[in-house]
């Protein structure tokens, strides 16, 4: 539970008055226990997977900007039907991960009362988190690829698509959303913060995948002013080599896929493709 209870008691312990954002926190949060807010993750994942796929479904019916253009429109029924067949499973393995990780959340001290974070600590710690996350799957998804029974019982459900399209950003097997979970918690492991940064980082990284497995490159698209980002492009080929992809492992950068020599076959294509 929170030990300040009131806006004085807040003030008086800190020793400063208190900032509107911190005035709607406490009043939210007094009464709340840590568990019930940190129990409010699921409901962020639920929502960020509810809404923000239907930009894409929209932009579906123009297909402009498509990065494999001669791939079948996907109807917005379709899409709805994609929606049912996946949210169920994503909700019930991350929302069970959620809710049995909170011991661990607990222990490595994401902290729920005031002070609220400063905008620096905030983006210096997602800044942390995205490194530790696209650093560490990378090299889960290699072994996802490089280990053949890990390939044909796991991995092989998520590569079904050769033309990745949102939904596909949770089409997987259980057992890798939960293998792949844990990078994105090993960052708030390493650099804990507060529990708004913790909410954020989870919107924030479930938003990349929605975008890199959209199949839009936009002119807008983060990958054109973000060095080194990989965005769509680079994940849709990863989907478009298929089961056998030795290339493009990389979640949100593109330097180990650089570093590790396993975006040559990418290159290569890209090359071939500027030609034409
Ligand atoms: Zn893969
Ligand atoms: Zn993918």
């Amino acid at each position: 539970m929170l030990p300040y209870k009131s806006v004085p008691a807040a003030e008086a312990v800190l020793g400063r008055a208190l900032t509107a954002g911190e005035t709607i926190w406490l009043n939210y949060s007094a009464d709340k226990s840590d568990y019930f807010l940190y129990c409010h993750t699921t409901v962020f994942l639920f929502l960020t997977f509810s809404i923000s796929p239907f930009f894409y479904i929209l932009f579906e019916q123009f297909q402009t900007y498509k990065i494999q253009p001669k791939v079948k429109k996907l109807s917005i029924s379709d899409s709805l039907r994609c929606y049912l067949n996946v949210m169920p499973m994503f909700i019930l393995v991350v929302g069970s991960l959620q809710l049995i990780s909170y011991p661990a959340i607990q222990m490595i001290g994401i902290r729920t009362k005031l002070p609220l974070p400063s905008i620096g600590e905030v983006v210096g710690q997602l800044v942390v988190y995205f490194a530790i996350e696209d650093y560490t799957s990378y090299w889960v998804h290699r072994f996802l690829h490089c280990n053949k029974w890990v390939y044909e019982k796991i991995h092989r459900i998520h590569h079904e698509y050769n033309a990745p399209f949102v939904f596909v950003a949770l089409y997987a097997h259980w057992a890798e959303i939960l293998i792949l979970g844990f990078p994105s918690l090993l960052g708030p492991a390493i650099a804990p913060g507060h529990i708004i940064t913790f909410w954020l980082w989870i919107a924030l990284r479930q938003l990349e995948a929605i975008e890199t497995h959209s199949g839009y490159e936009f002119p807008w698209s983060p990958a054109k002013y973000i060095p080194f980002y990989g965005g769509a492009e680079h994940h849709d080929y990863h989907h478009y080599v298929g089961g056998e992809s030795y290339s493009n492992f990389s979640s949100v950068f593109t330097y180990c896929d650089y570093i590790y020599g396993t975006d040559k076959g990418y290159r290569y294509h890209k090359k071939i493709r500027k030609q034409r």
